[in-house]
C-alpha cells in the first residue's frame, strides 16, 4: 500500500512547489539572501521582497499593506495581540477580557496569563451547534473590558463565527475585537473592513506556505496602544523586533496570492466533497455532525461515531491520514474540550475525527475514506461487547 490519504489539511497543508521554488531563491546570493535592514543592495534587494510579500498578504484580507506585522506564525499573532493588545491598553490598571471556550490554545493559555497578571477573563460557552451569539458578547462587556478574542472558523470543527455582528457588539462600547483567523484566510473571503476586526492573525502553514511565519492586522486606531513581546532592532516598526526571514515571508506572500486566486474555485470543490464525505457517513447509526451543519468553512467535517473509541478508530484506518479531535491535543488521551465546550459527553468528544480536505483531496479520496470509515465502524461496533 502507499502512502496514507492525507485529509488533515487543518493540522498543516503541504508547501505549494511554487512557494517553495520562491523560497530556495530567496536563500541565494541573487534571490535576496541580504538583511532587509542594510542599506546596500543586497538589503535593499531583500527588503524588496519582503514588502511584494506583504502586499500579496494584505491583499488576501483587505487592509493596507503597512497595517501588517510579520509574525511567526498564528500562536505569536495571538500572543501580541492578547498579550500586547491588553498590557497596552490596560498601562498600569487591570481589567477585562472576554473569549470563548471553544478557542484555539494559543488564546486560552495567553488568557492564561493575563488572568495570572490579574486581569479577569470572561470564557463564553458556544451553542450546541458551535456558535457564539452577539448578544451573548454584549451581556459579557464590562466597563472595564480591554478586549474580546473570538475566532473566525474553529480548527477542530471548522465553525464560521458571526464576527461582524459580534463586532457591532464590541464597537457599540469602542472594545477593541481581536480575531483567529488561522483556518479561515485562504478558505473563505475575509476583510477586515468586512468583518470589523481591530486585531486579526493568520498563518502560512494553513495556506499552502511554511511553516514559521505568521501575520498580525493591527488597524490604524489601535496600533499606537499595541505594546512589543519582543524587543530589539525596531523591526515592523518597532511591534516585532528581530531580522525578517525573507524566504519566509517570499514565499508567505506568493501563498497568499495563489490562495486567493485559487479561492472562489477551490471553496466551491471542496464543499461538494465535504457533501459528498457526509452523505456517505451521515447514515450510519449514531453518526453526529459536530458544528453548524452549515456555517462552517469548506472541507471541515468533525463526526462522532456513538460508542466507537476514536484512538481505535484511527488505528485501523491505516489508508488514511485524519486527526482524532484537535492535532494539538493529541499527545493526551484528554477528550476535545471544543467538543465538551458543544455539549458533547465525554465519550463522544473521544469518538470523533476530524477529516480536513484540501487542494490534493479528490473524488476518489472521498470514496475511499467512506467505505474506509463505515468498515471500521462495522468492525469496532461487532467486536464491542
Ligand atoms: C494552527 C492554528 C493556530 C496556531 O498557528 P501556528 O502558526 O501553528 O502557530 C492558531 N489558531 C488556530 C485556529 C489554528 O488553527
Amino acid at each position: 500500500m502507499g502512502l496514507p490519504i492525507y485529509l488533515d489539511h487543518a493540522a498543516t497543508t503541504p508547501v505549494e512547489g511554487r512557494v517553495a521554488a520562491l523560497m530556495s531563491e530567496c536563500l541565494t546570493a541573487a534571490g535576496g539572501h541580504g538583511n532587509p535592514s542594510s542599506e546596500h543592495l543586497y538589503g535593499r534587494a531583500a527588503r524588496a521582497r519582503v514588502e511584494q510579500a506583504r502586499a500579496q498578504a494584505a491583499a488576501l484580507i483587505g487592509c493596507r499593506p503597512a497595517d501588517l506585522v510579520w509574525t511567526s506564525g498564528a500562536t505569536e499573532s495571538n500572543n501580541l495581540a492578547i498579550l500586547g493588545g491588553v498590557r497596552g491598553a490596560a498601562g498600569a490598571r487591570r481589567g477585562h477580557v472576554v473569549t470563548a471556550r471553544s478557542e484555539h490554545k494559543s488564546v486560552l493559555d495567553a488568557c492564561g496569563a493575563l488572568e495570572r497578571e490579574g486581569f479577569r477573563i470572561s470564557y463564553l460557552l458556544p451553542d450546541p451547534q458551535g456558535l457564539i451569539d452577539a448578544e451573548a458578547v454584549r451581556a459579557a462587556l464590562r466597563e472595564d473590558t480591554l478586549l474580546v478574542s473570538i475566532m473566525h472558523a474553529n480548527n477542530e470543527t471548522g465553525v464560521l463565527q458571526d464576527i461582524a455582528a459580534i463586532a457591532a457588539v464590541c464597537h457599540e462600547r469602542d472594545v477593541c475585537l481581536h480575531v483567529d483567523a488561522a483556518q479561515s484566510v485562504g478558505k473563505v473571503p475575509v476583510d477586515v473592513a468586512a468583518l470589523g476586526a481591530d486585531l486579526l492573525g493568520f498563518t502560512a502553514h494553513k495556506l499552502y506556505g511554511p511553516k514559521g511565519i505568521g501575520a498580525l492586522y493591527v488597524s490604524g486606531a489601535r496600533r499606537a496602544t499595541l505594546q512589543p513581546l519582543l524587543h530589539g532592532g525596531g523591526q515592523e516598526r518597532g511591534l516585532r523586533a528581530g531580522t525578517l526571514p525573507v524566504h519566509q515571508i517570499a514565499g508567505f506572500g506568493l501563498a497568499c496570492e495563489l490562495a486567493g486566486a485559487m479561492l472562489p474555485s477551490e471553496g466551491r470543490r471542496l464543499s461538494e466533497l465535504g457533501e459528498r464525505l457526509w452523505r456517505g457517513l451521515a447514515d450510519l447509526d449514531g453518526t453526529l455532525l459536530n458544528g453548524h451543519r452549515t456555517r462552517r468553512v469548506p472541507g471541515v467535517l468533525n463526526v462522532s461515531f456513538a460508542g466507537v473509541e476514536g484512538e481505535s478508530l484511527l488505528a485501523g484506518l491505516t489508508e488514511l491520514a485524519v486527526s482524532s479531535g484537535s492535532a494539538c491535543n493529541s499527545d493526551t488521551d484528554e477528550p476535545s474540550y471544543v467538543l465538551r465546550a458543544l455539549g458533547r459527553d465525554a465519550q463522544l468528544a473521544q469518538s470523533s475525527l476530524r477529516f480536513s480536505l484540501g487542494r490534493s483531496t479528490q473524488v476518489q479520496d472521498i470514496d475511499i475514506a467512506v467505505s474506509a470509515v463505515r468498515r471500521e465502524v462495522h468492525r469496532l461496533r461487532a467486536a464491542a461487547p
